[in-house]
């Protein structure tokens, strides 16, 4: 077991750092904005994307693809180096959707024509994702999604709702499942993966606000949507399999450990600038940092076990679980350190970092949801890490 990273890997990162030094925005350091919490900052579509191009011209989006993709064949590490920098220098660009997910779908389960057509967009940082899996009646159990699709000559034309999409009133393309065969049995069996173009006619994106006021999630209606047939990932009826293998991306897809680690490190900074170390406090952070660690550490198994060509399963739910859940409980603790001042909202003169404290606090209710429930996970291990029966 080697717990270091190579000279290359630490080279890498030192560039990386040496670029943010320079291009990250600097009122998003200013402000410690955290990754959950960017949608916040005025004009974040303008500076998430021109970040992302940036990061896209220097290849990093793309690092870790096989080089016939446009990548340069690097270790998984490569990735999660760069988005601790990211995260380190308060910075957005990354897109979590395309680049974290649907390009890791379609390197494994697309078509050469796909890969052709898809990959160079998301690399160079200039397409944007957003992904329609969750329903209104149907999110844990996306087997029994009910959004339609009928075959017409050769196309689909799809007719339904869909809803939590995040980034979907601004990304250019989305991963889409729906129905494409209602008396299939088992109902996983009718269901289809599509990408679709989000200036098809007949999409309509409505915003959804979050507890914390900001706008990171829509619903999306779909009336008439007409996609190509060639559009379909890993076969017509066999788009949950696409899914299953894209869920153990999502569940790891956001370096989670390194937003909580730079977030308890700017509340040791305030509580130390403040006078709010007490001795609750102190021994409080002294275990989150505990945590934080073992986070990175189920985390870089992940990684690991990817840049040896397995497939982590429940390992990834371990690490989804654990991490999000500890980023909700570093959001509480900058609630209790802050005190009254943790109460204060943004364009408060006193509240800390023009009040990320609760804005963070209040985003971290869905981190036990979003990308699959902690339930769910917890289902996952249970069953796939310990061999335990199933509960259903
Ligand atoms: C911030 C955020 C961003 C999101 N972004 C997206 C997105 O971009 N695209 C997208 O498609 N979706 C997105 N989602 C939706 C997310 O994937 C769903 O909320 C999630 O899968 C849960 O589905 P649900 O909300 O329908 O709850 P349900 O599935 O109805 O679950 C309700 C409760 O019952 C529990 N439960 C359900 N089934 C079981 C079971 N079998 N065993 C034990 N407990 C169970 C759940 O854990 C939960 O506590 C997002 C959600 C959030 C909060």
């Amino acid at each position: 077991m080697d717990f270091a990273f190579t000279p290359e890997e630490e080279a890498f990162r030192e560039e990386v750092a040496a670029f943010l030094e320079k291009e990250a925005p600097k009122e998003y350091r200013e402000k410690r904005v955290t990754f959950f919490d960017m949608s916040g900052q005025p004009d974040w579509i303008a500076v998430h994307r021109g970040m992302a191009e940036k990061l896209g011209a220097r290849g990093w989006l793309s690092i870790h693809w096989p080089g016939e993709y446009g990548g340069q064949d690097a270790s998984p590490f490569y990735r999660l180096i760069l988005r601790e920098e990211l995260t380190r220098y308060h910075c957005p660009g990354y897109d979590s959707i395309g680049a974290g997910i649907v390009a890791p779908a379609i390197l494994l389960k697309g078509s050469e024509e796909q890969k052709k057509k898809h990959l160079p967009g998301i690399a160079s940082g200039k397409v944007m994702w957003c992904e329609t899996l969750s329903e209104p009646g149907h999110g844990s159990d996306l087997a029994a999604l009910e959004v339609f699709a009928r075959e017409e000559d050769d196309s689909f034309v799809v007719n339904g709702q869909k809803i939590w999409t995040t980034n979907g009133h601004f990304a250019d393309w989305n991963a889409l499942i729906v129905r494409t065969d209602r008396a299939a049995k088992p109902n996983y069996r009718g269901i289809t993966f599509f990408l679709l173009d989000m200036k098809t006619p007949g999409i309509t994106v409505n915003p959804i606000v979050n507890m914390a006021g900001h706008h990171d999630f829509n619903e999306v209606f779909f009336d008439d949507v007409r996609i190509p047939r060639e559009n379909i990932v890993g076969g017509l009826n066999r788009g949950f399999y696409v899914v299953m293998s894209l869920l153990d991306y999502e569940r790891t897809t956001d370096t989670v450990y390194a937003f909580a680690d730079t977030y308890l490190r700017d509340l040791e900074g305030y509580a130390r600038e403040n006078d709010r170390l007490t001795p609750v406090s102190r021994n409080r952070l002294a275990e989150l940092t505990a945590e934080c660690e073992v986070a990175r550490l189920l985390h870089y198994r992940v990684a690991w076990m990817q840049g040896r060509g397995e497939v982590p399963n429940y390992e990834s739910a371990m690490s989804k679980m654990y991490s999000f859940e500890l980023l909700q409980r570093v959001a509480e603790f900058g609630m209790e350190l802050a005190g009254p001042y943790g109460q204060l909202a943004e364009g408060s003169e006193r509240a800390p970092w023009n009040g990320r404290i609760p804005s963070c606090y209040l985003r971290s209710f869905g981190h036990s949801l979003e990308q699959g429930t902690s339930e769910i996970d917890r289902d996952v291990i249970a069953q796939r890490g310990m061999g335990l029966p199933r509960l259903r």
